[in-house]
């Protein structure tokens, strides 16, 4: 760790199922901030759930035939936050991300509301780098109560960045960000719309649209997935997704240009029986496995 980063990151919190592996590709970082989350707080909470959940599950991924177990995770810790100024926590997150970065690691956020993936990815090339985004919402406003660094505003603020953005599973969607999204030429494949297509359709239209990008970044917001499967979140919103098809989509968007990948917004003092955890624990060891089947 450099000074700048072991300023702000906490290497005392719980590790990714216990795992400790300073040589492995696959850097973990808690980003527990929960500031801006309007109606069922307490995702600060989740990097620690979805580490212990990682614990219980078993690390041979049968989609990709990886066994995430021989390779591990290297976890850095949380990243140190203030208790309620957004800005300044996003100063520190990029400079967490940079530092990640730099090392040449494959870096797994782990939220906290979704406003720190403006963090994370501000780190990151703006002219070069695509990122996708699963969620019920667009998160395109311009600013919810006046402000503009909120959970509902973070593609809006990293398309404003220069970042080339992609949309899936969306269902909770307001006119202002529909009239954005048409402007800006940010697609979005509605969750209704992924059911009629079919993963191998959403895919090839993803890869379409990101063909000209030499960086990929995948941010999973929980809610994309229906509440059925993924209830203990921030904002449920029914008509979502199975996990599954977002697995699908994924396993056919990966290749050696994705750079980064998020869980955000899950909420465990809302997860009664721990089953978001459970997934979004599953959701990071299936995307590693299959970041290392396609670039060993
Ligand atoms: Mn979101
Ligand atoms: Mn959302």
């Amino acid at each position: 760790m450099d000074e700048q980063a072991l300023l702000y990151v906490n290497e005392g919190s719980r590790q990714f199922a216990g795992s400790k592996r300073h040589n492995s590709k696959f850097a973990v970082m808690g980003i527990p901030m929960d500031i801006t989350s309007s109606y069922r707080p307490g995702s600060r909470f989740a990097p620690g759930a979805i580490r212990e959940a990682a614990g219980f599950i078993e690390f041979y991924s049968v989609r990709t035939g990886v066994d995430m177990s021989e390779f591990g995770f290297d976890d850095v810790g949380d990243v140190i936050l203030h208790p309620s100024d957004v800005e300044i926590n996003l100063r520190r997150i990029k400079d967490a991300a940079s530092f990640v970065y730099r090392k040449g690691k494959f870096l797994i956020s782990i939220g906290g509301e979704h406003t720190i993936t403006t963090g994370v990815v501000s780190a990151l090339n703006p002219e070069d780098t695509c990122v996708l985004s699963f969620d019920a919402h667009l998160d395109l406003r311009d600013e919810y109560m006046n402000y503009k660094y909120d959970h509902a505003c973070v593609m809006r603020r990293l398309s404003e960045m220069g970042f080339k953005i992609m949309e899936v599973g969306n269902r909770g969607i307001s006119k202002e960000e529909i009239e954005y999204a048409n402007k800006a030429g940010i697609p979005f494949i509605t969750s209704h719309q992924v059911k009629l297509l079919g993963p191998r359709e959403v895919s090839r239209k993803i890869l379409t649209h990101f063909s000209g990008c030499r960086n990929v970044y995948i941010s999973l917001d929980m809610d994309s997935i229906d509440p059925a499967y993924a209830p203990g979140v921030a904002t449920p919103e029914p008509e979502g997704l199975d996990p599954s098809t977002v697995l699908d989509i994924i396993d056919l968007i990966i290749d050696k240009r994705t750079v980064g990948f998020d869980v955000v917004e899950v909420s465990p003092p809302f997860d009664h029986s721990g089953i978001t955890a459970v997934l979004g624990a599953k959701m990071i060891l299936e995307v590693a496995a299959a970041i290392k089947s396609k670039s060993p």
